[in-house]
């Protein structure tokens, strides 16, 4: 059983306080978004239900360029050149351009908190009210104030997003003790009717799920059976609801970074990356505005506008995520087989690389 690092009880004290700048979330959007402001001289507030690290939130892939354009590669646990989807006729190789790593959630959270320069506390937001944050250790005041606190988008006083009706979708995965080499998917109406299923192996562990772009669709089953079919243990579940459509990164003077604004890339569900590029994004806007240099009201619009320019890109890939599970499984692994080719490959990882390129860093 993981050990609960989280202050409770007596420990648990009331938290009223003014900030400069208050982050909700410290995972990757809000920690990337916290080291653009270091040095600013500003009163930086962070907070999170859970310490920094303690609550792993994804299977932690991530094209290696990114840890290393971070220098978080302290994090890293395991490199592949290669990815192998599997279909129900057929098995692709795709030699990527570019490698795809494994790397510790706590490690990174660890060393992306130590290139910020913030306070942090653990409490639990609840909402916004009367330009103040409630938390269930009391509220904070602060004219900048950041959702970066994933699908839920909590200070968004909007309709709630509710699953299974809303545009999320699912993961669940296992992470047994075991080893690999290699980084597998499967594509799968067997393992999984809409969506696909993983093992990313990760030094001592193997990260085994399934994610559903159907949220209606259970994957519980799924990811037992397909961990044991990979003769993997059914232990240490992790999951949740991961946003598949794009929202405004900007609303009602508040900026919402990572899967609160639906920055999660569809068809993958790849989200770190592109929280991490968002939260740089929008700490760079932030950053201006505590050096004087523009106004809260420009780096919102800015900020704004370039998620905004995001947009067909996230939408393009939600066609082929709909397009997917659609295709006929005999006709699978032959179109995999022309998307496989090197040229084809390399065209097109590349392209869906610059949607988040690690050289933004
Ligand atoms: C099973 C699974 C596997 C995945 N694997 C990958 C992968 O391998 N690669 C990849 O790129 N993406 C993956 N994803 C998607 C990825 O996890 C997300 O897109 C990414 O974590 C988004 O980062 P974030 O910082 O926006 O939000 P999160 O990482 O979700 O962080 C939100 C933070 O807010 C905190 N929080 C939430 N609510 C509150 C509250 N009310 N009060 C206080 N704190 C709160 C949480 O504790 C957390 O620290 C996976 C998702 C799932 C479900």
């Amino acid at each position: 059983m993981p050990v609960r690092a989280t202050k409770r009880g007596s420990e648990r004290t009331p938290l009223n306080a003014d900030a400069d700048v208050l982050i909700c979330g410290a995972s990757f959007a809000g920690l990337a978004l916290a080291r653009e402001l270091r040095g600013a001289g500003k009163r930086v507030l962070m907070i999170d239900r859970y310490e920094i690290g303690e609550r792993q939130t994804s299977a932690c892939g991530i094209p290696t360029g990114w840890l290393e354009a971070l220098e978080l590669m302290g994090a890293h646990q395991q490199t592949f050149p290669q990815l192998v989807a599997h279909t129900p006729y057929k098995t692709v190789r795709f030699d990527l351009p570019w490698t795809f790593s494994t790397f510790d959630y706590r490690t990174l959270c660890g060393l992306l908190a130590t290139q910020g320069d913030f306070t942090f506390e653990t409490a639990k937001v609840e909402e916004r009210a009367n330009g103040e944050v409630l938390t269930d250790r009391g509220s904070i005041r602060a004219p900048i104030v950041i959702d970066a606190l994933g699908w839920r988008r909590v200070l968004s006083n909007g309709e709630p997003i509710q699953p299974p009706d809303a545009y999320l979708s699912r993961g669940l995965e296992v992470h047994p003790e075991g080893s690999g080499d290699e980084l597998e998917i499967w594509i799968d109406r067997a393992v999984i009717p809409a969506g696909y299923g993983w093992s990313f192996p990760a030094d001592n562990e193997v990260r085994v799920g399934v994610g559903s772009f159907i949220p209606r669709d259970h994957v519980k089953e799924p990811t037992v059976k397909l961990a044991q079919d990979l003769q993997r243990d059914t232990v240490r579940y992790q999951g949740n609801w991961i946003p598949h459509r794009i929202r405004e990164a900007t609303e009602d003077g508040i900026f919402f970074v990572g899967d609160s604004a639906g920055h999660c890339l569809p068809l993958t569900a790849e989200g770190i990356r592109t929280a991490l590029y968002f939260g740089l994004a929008a700490g760079r806007e932030i950053r201006q505005v505590l050096d004087g240099r523009q106004s809260k009201a420009a780096a919102l619009a800015r900020y704004g506008s370039f998620s905004a320019q995001h947009k067909w890109k996230f939408e393009w890939m939600l066609r082929v995520q709909n397009l997917v599970p659609r295709v006929p499984p005999r006709l699978l692994g032959p179109t995999l087989g022309v998307t496989g080719t090197r040229a084809f490959t390399k065209w097109s990882f590349n392209h869906y690389l610059n949607i988040a390129p690690p050289e933004f860093v």
